[in-house]
């Protein structure tokens, strides 16, 4: 044997065993769609300490300690819901109240492992929020830090004391957490007064995160708050039908002219579909001209998830019904909300990254979905969460997949 030959044998043994058994958990024969990657296709996920190890199309199962066949499922990078209420707390309302969910409760079983909290709460109660529930959550939360002090309590009133406006407070707390504050908020706000819209678009674009904007305000057009969102801005509640608030879509059934330009102009439009925030007859003529959603954040709260929004997932598989492809859908439920958010270590699969992985079925049947107005959509598919993986745990098993069977010892 020519010497050359027994040194790549050699090398070849010598890195065989420094990968063996160095991988926690592997992913056989799912479909991968991670879009930041470019991939969509059939292979192999690793996953070892608690981050991807690697995505290749034949990965040996004598590496793995664990060994999972995922065939026909599909891979994604878990979801980010860009738009929740977990601020739960004693009180009445949704600032430290009843009218927020425990994120965890709702989050796993429908692939989601990052939610960002949508203005609960501002600079005055988000040390309670961080350390009551943000440190205890297994699910990753984030904040959109609202620009009124006191958060959302669920009352306008509260909300237009402009004493509990302090640009300058709610800017020392991202500089504390820069990690957790994903963006700045501003809603549910009457005023007649532009300043604090304003000063919170202002103070997004000084930390170069988003702007959230809630229930867009009625005091103001709809075309001139657009005006007043920056590039990389977030509308809310984007397909909604309310009397109180223009429609994006007109009489005629068309975006309007004005909606067209924000987009273009780089203003970001979520579903958050909450208890009135997404209507069937906005939403299809709106994909129709091809104004899909950019992320599909849920207005997730006491009320949202036992009506027609329900779960992430559910409002997902609302736009596999409504003509999307799957790896679009996926794509804006994880690596669209990443970038809209401008954390984009998160929503997607590369080595190295925290091992966040929503595994996802399409199964086949006869399903209605409703919208916020009681609307109903026949389908006949549906996302269902097989698995849910957080940083490399699997927190969600639907059907034990990774479960031994109980007759073995
Ligand atoms: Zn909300």
């Amino acid at each position: 044997m020519a010497k050359t030959t027994l040194i790549i044998i050699c090398l070849n043994l010598f890195s065989h065993l420094l990968s063996a058994q160095t991988i926690d958990l592997l992913l056989k024969g799912g479909h991968i769609i991670d879009a930041k990657n470019n991939i969509n296709k059939k292979m192999d996920l690793a996953i070892s300490n608690g981050k991807i190890l690697k995505i290749d199309a034949n990965i040996p199962e004598s590496d793995a300690k664990k060994v999972l066949d995922i065939s026909g499922m599909y891979v994604s990078p878990g979801f980010i819901d860009i738009h929740t209420h977990v601020f739960t707390g004693p009180n009445a309302g949704f600032g430290h109240g009843s009218s927020s969910v425990k994120a965890d409760d709702f989050t796993f079983r429908a692939g989601v492992t990052t939610v960002v909290d949508a203005g609960t709460s501002g600079h005055k109660n988000f040390s309670v929020f961080k350390e009551e529930v943000i440190d205890r959550s297994k699910t990753r939360i984030l904040s959109f830090l609202n620009i009124f002090g006191t958060g959302m309590q669920g009352t306008a009133a509260e909300q237009e004391d402009l004493n509990v406006l302090n640009i300058e407070k709610a800017f020392e707390i991202n500089e504390k957490y820069p990690d957790i504050i994903a963006g700045i908020k501003i809603g549910h706000y009457s005023g007649s007064d532009w300043k604090p819209f304003d000063d919170a678009a202002a103070l997004a674009q000084k930390i170069k995160k988003p702007l959230l904007v809630e229930c867009h305000i009625t005091a103001f057009s709809l075309e001139d708050q657009l005006k007043h969102m920056n590039s990389g801005d977030i509308l809310c509640h984007a397909f909604e039908n309310v009397e109180e608030r223009m429609p994006l879509v007109d009489e005629n059934k068309k975006i309007r002219p004005f909606v067209w330009d924000a987009r273009k102009r780089g203003v970001l439009f979520d579903v958050s579909h909450g208890g009135v925030g997404f209507w069937f007859n906005q939403a299809i003529p709106a994909l129709k001209q091809g104004f899909g959603p950019d992320t599909f954040g849920t207005d997730m709260h006491h009320n949202s998830v036992n009506s027609g929004m329900k779960d992430m997932l559910n409002l997902m598989s609302k736009y596999l019904n409504m003509g999307m492809k799957v790896e679009d859908v996926l794509e804006k439920g994880s690596w669209s909300a990443a970038k809209a958010i401008k954390r984009p270590d998160l929503g997607n699969l590369s080595p190295g990254s925290v091992a966040d992985i929503a595994i996802i079925k399409v199964i086949d049947g006869k399903f209605g979905f409703l919208d916020a107005g009681g609307f109903k959509l026949e389908g006949d598919k549906k996302f269902q969460a097989e698995m849910t993986i957080r940083a490399g745990k699997i927190v969600w098993d639907l059907n034990g997949m990774a479960g031994v069977p109980w007759e073995k010892p």
